[in-house]
């Protein structure tokens, strides 16, 4: 089923993205009539005999094998593939590849893009392993990369060196301040100078945004998060054109970082409920980040589908959707955040983002805990800010629940 997913119905009844979650990239000819496409635990793949062996061989493209057949599990698995053509599908795209976790999508993406001697521009505020990559592995192997303020255009323009820099990096909407990328913006900039575009739109995910669109030319995500939906695996995938995906799968099967057949049954299971939880999310975090907004015990809230967000005019035209995390800083200290999150009931304390589950973390004691408050402070953490992850349960409920914590404080 080819399927191009749309917000809104068009006169030609373009499937929606629930339908796509469901069916995009189906092939309709699995085996055993088996509805949900089978577990292929296989390593590798046997040939009928010599002569299917030379067939394969003479047919082959390095990587990417035949159409409808495999060679080696570190090449493909069909498990995977059916995956990456519902991700494809969900995107408006080509073509996917899916890798065993975001990390490895991106690094992946990278080593196999990048000769010494060129150079990243990127964005501040973003994933802190995705710039620990760039600005220390990257760097010993020659490539330099520039991080930039995000939201100034000018000096990423600014810092594109002629035929030097090939890649603009940067995430929409970021961590953990949910800044929004002007894509369009982005795209014009790189195509004036002839540079590659990324966009790493996990925190939006296909149902919010389809950063293609717009001109980009790789999107990443870490199907961990809401492509996955459910905290139980690990994944990550890039979506592009098709010669570029055939590239980058050539790639992996050198660096090695396919997803495992098991992991991927997995995602395509979570991938069809993706329009459904993320429509949940976006709701409640939108009646939350405006319920926080109005709590005089909270200081501020970043959420791009506040008025008060720096980028809402263009998460207003950009997405259909805002995203289910919130963040916000409390009224109070580094321990009075604390006992606010300690109060909760329903969020789980933990890393991560886009499950069913609603998790919170307090970021200066997560992922920037060996650092000092100065030290936070010039990354832009504060000690009070608190990132809330929302789940599926119940908006009321949730609400409720902050009401109670912020009672303790
Ligand atoms: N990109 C973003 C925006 C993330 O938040 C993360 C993980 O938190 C990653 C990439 C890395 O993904 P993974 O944990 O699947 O390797």
């Amino acid at each position: 089923m080819t399927t191009q997913p749309t917000d809104q119905k068009t006169e030609t009844q373009t499937p929606g993205i629930n339908t796509v979650a469901v069916h995009g990239g189906d092939d309709r000819e699995r085996a055993h009539q088996a509805i949900p496409m089978p577990i292929i635990q296989t390593a590798t793949y046997a040939f009928a005999d010599t002569a299917d062996l030379i067939h394969f061989m003479q047919q082959k493209t390095w990587g990417n094998g035949i159409e409808g057949r495999e060679e080696y599990g570190r090449y493909g698995n069909p498990t995977v593939r059916s995956v990456e053509a519902k991700v494809a599908a969900l995107e408006g795209a080509d073509d996917a590849v899916l890798f065993s976790s975001g990390m490895a999508a991106i690094t992946s993406l990278l080593l196999a893009s990048l000769p010494t001697g060129t150079h990243i521009v990127m964005t501040d505020d973003c994933y802190r392993r995705t710039r620990q990559f760039c600005l220390t592995f990257l760097k010993r192997l020659g490539i330099e990369t520039s991080v930039v303020p995000m939201g100034d255009y000018e000096a990423l323009e600014a810092a594109i060196q002629p035929k030097i820099t090939r890649f603009i990096i940067s995430e929409s909407p970021t961590n953990p301040y949910l800044r929004i990328a002007d894509m369009e913006r982005i795209a014009q900039i790189a195509a004036r100078h002839k540079v590659r575009t990324l966009i790493d739109s996990t925190f939006g995910s296909p149902v919010n945004q389809h950063p293609l669109k717009y001109g980009i030319d790789y999107v990443i995500h870490s199907a961990t998060k809401y492509l996955g939906g459910h905290h139980d695996l690990l994944a990550g995938v890039v979506v592009s054109r098709r010669d570029r995906i055939a590239a980058l799968r050539d790639a992996r099967g050198v660096l090695g970082g396919i997803v495992d057949p098991q992991n991927a049954y997995l995602l395509e299971r979570g991938l069809k409920t993706l329009g459904l939880r993320v429509a949940q999310q976006n709701a409640t975090a939108l009646a939350v980040a405006q319920y926080l907004e109005a709590h005089p015990k909270i200081e501020r809230v970043w959420y791009p589908g506040l008025p008060s967000h720096p980028d809402h005019e263009i998460a207003v035209r950009q997405m259909s959707g805002f995203g289910g995390v919130v963040s916000f800083e409390v009224r109070g200290t580094l321990e009075d955040t604390s006992r606010f999150i300690d109060a909760l009931q329903i969020p789980y304390l933990a890393p991560s983002l886009g499950g069913v589950d609603s998790l919170i973390e307090q970021p200066a004691l997560m992922s920037y805990y060996e650092k000092t408050t100065e030290e936070r402070l010039a990354l832009g953490i504060k000690d009070n800010l608190v990132r809330f992850a929302i789940g599926v349960e119940d908006t009321a409920d949730i609400i409720a629940d902050l009401a109670h914590a912020l009672e303790v404080i």
